[in-house]
């Protein structure tokens, strides 16, 4: 009680001689006594942060959005699609509230040549409209606002208003259906491998500041999670511990907690992992992550715009998004499962608070007063438009029944493999995908791949154990039969050749198996880059 009086004494002196700055010296000059003068005050960090952030709510205003004040209402994905018509509608509006650059009058941001490079692909553009400009095709109209927003640039959100505005409703239609409350939000980034490298550079920096005895900050993920993760570790200097998963190819919570130790200031998994499919025990590692004190960054990147809607078509779905109170942050990909061209991912945060650390500053530069929140500095406001058209168009009606369409594909496409002999499902997996394994050791299922490869199939191939992952889309409705006749044929070229095993694909990652030292096969893969892209 005592303290809490003090404090508000205190704060009553503070606001007083703050005035009286105010009133002698002026804005400015409050502004610098604030938060230089006051910044190592105790107590005072509050009273600083909410006036700096009513100055940045002031600066704002300057370019409104959403046709009012500073801040827009949380959105959630239409419950049916807006039109096709409607959307054009609100494209037009858009583009006419935004600054022309034709006009020449901004300096810098959108880099364009009025000549006929330009007029090419502006005439692209209408040629499109015109052709499709009433169609109720879905990739048409994501395409149209794509094409309408191609040379505007996000890197200055004061300058482009209405991609402001499009970047904070794509990020709340997001965290609305990843059940985030009114405190969730995250930022747009060019896909899931940004959304990523984002999270690990924020909770790097929020244990830098949290826990600055941690020298070698480390992160714990399944054996399962992808890549991206040991890519985002590399690059920020942190150490990934790599745990394995249960025979079920979920997550194993008990050694997961073991690996926990004094330098963890991150755990990793996924909904779901990309080369089964499986959703990893989210709610428990959740648990863990509160009763260690851990953030929990769920990659979502594959399932983040297909689980919701296959949670709600009824299927078993475990809880898995920001309902998981140990969940931190979620990475979810538009550009998958959200049906939006290349270039567009959410990476979402429970709250503000998380998210700062993600934004990089910059005030010494002579260019100006300098801020990003992720690794492009320029971003196409292209992709921005497009994700936003691709969720108002669909809504939760197209979701939904894109859903149900590929998950009836999924099914029947997983009866017909295990209706195969030698071939089978693994593990259980939750969504429109699976991976395809052999239980017969006579059908080695990457020498199927090679088989199937000159029946003109391209095919995905998993490693410990080998499989093959198949991610459904809907035109796999059209081929469904030929995938699965050809797949039977070719288990039964492969059962009636050994040989095959030890060829082409098959025998590459069957040596490549024998040998105990990876460092051998990371320089084969650094061969292998350097080499498919030099001219011969
Ligand atoms: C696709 C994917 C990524 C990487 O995303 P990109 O868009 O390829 O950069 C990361 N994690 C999972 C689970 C994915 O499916």
């Amino acid at each position: 009680m005592l303290i809490f009086l003090f404090e508000h004494l205190l704060l009553a002196l503070v606001i007083a001689s703050l005035i009286g700055v105010y009133l002698a010296k002026g804005r400015d000059e409050l502004m610098r006594v604030l938060v230089v003068g006051l910044k190592n005050v105790p107590g005072m960090g509050g009273v600083i942060s909410s006036v700096l952030k009513s100055e940045a709510t002031n600066f704002i205003k300057q370019t409104p959005i959403g046709g009012g004040g500073g801040k827009l209402p949380g959105m959630k994905i239409p419950e049916k699609g807006i039109s096709h018509e409607e959307l054009r509608k609100k494209l037009l509006a858009m583009k006419e509230k935004e600054i022309d650059h034709e006009k020449g009058q901004i300096f810098a941001y959108t880099y364009t040549l009025r000549d006929d490079h330009y007029n090419l692909q502006k005439d692209v553009f209408d040629m499109f409209t015109e052709k499709f400009g009433n169609s109720e095709n879905h990739e048409e109209i994501v395409r149209e606002f794509h094409l309408a927003f191609l040379h505007e640039n996000a890197l200055n959100p004061m300058i482009y208003p209405c991609l402001r505005q499009m970047e904070t409703e794509v990020i709340s239609m997001t965290a609305s259906m990843l059940h985030g409350d009114e405190n969730a939000v995250g930022f747009m980034t060019s896909g899931g491998t940004e959304s990523i490298l984002m999270a690990v550079k924020t909770f790097r920096d929020r244990a830098k500041k949290l826990y600055p005895h941690i020298k070698n900050p480390e992160i714990i993920a399944p054996r399962t999670q992808h890549p991206v993760m040991a890519k985002a570790a590399h690059y920020f200097g942190l150490t990934i511990k790599h745990v394995p998963v249960g025979p079920d190819y979920k997550a194993d919570v008990k050694a997961m907690e073991k690996a926990i130790g004094p330098n963890t200031i991150l755990m990793a998994c996924s909904a779901p992992q990309f080369c089964h499919g499986i959703v990893d025990p989210i709610e428990e590692l959740s648990t863990l992550a509160l009763k260690h004190g851990i953030p929990l960054h769920v990659d979502a990147c594959f399932g983040g715009f297909m689980l919701p809607w296959v949670e709600k078509l009824g299927y078993q779905v475990p809880k898995w998004d920001f309902r998981c109170p140990g969940v931190s942050s979620i990475s979810a990909d538009i550009h998958k499962y959200g049906y939006c061209v290349k270039g567009a991912s959410a990476i979402m945060y429970r709250d503000s608070e998380l998210r700062k650390y993600q934004i990089f500053t910059y005030a010494e530069w002579p260019g100006g007063l300098y801020g990003s929140p992720s690794m492009a500095g320029t971003r196409p406001g292209a992709n921005i438009a497009a994700a936003w058209a691709s969720m108002l168009a669909l809504g939760e009606e197209g979701y939904m029944s894109k859903a149900k369409e590929l998950m009836d594909i999924t099914a029947s496409l997983k009866e017909g493999v295990q209706k195969i002999d030698g071939l089978t499902v693994i593990g259980e997996p939750h969504m429109t995908c699976f991976a395809l394994g052999s239980n017969d050791p006579d059908v080695h299922i990457l020498a199927v791949a090679d088989v199937m490869e000159t029946k003109g199939w391209k095919m995905e191939r998993n490693q410990k154990p080998d499989s093959l992952h198949c991610s459904i889309l809907p035109h796999h409705k059209a081929s469904s039969d030929q995938v699965l006749a050809d797949l039977a044929e070719s288990v039964n070229t492969v059962r009636n050749d050994k040989g095959l095993q030890k060829k082409g694909t098959a025998g590459i990652y069957g040596m490549m198996a024998t040998i105990p030292d990876k460092a051998i096969i990371n320089d084969f893969i650094t061969e292998f880059f350097s080499e498919i892209y030099t001219l011969k």
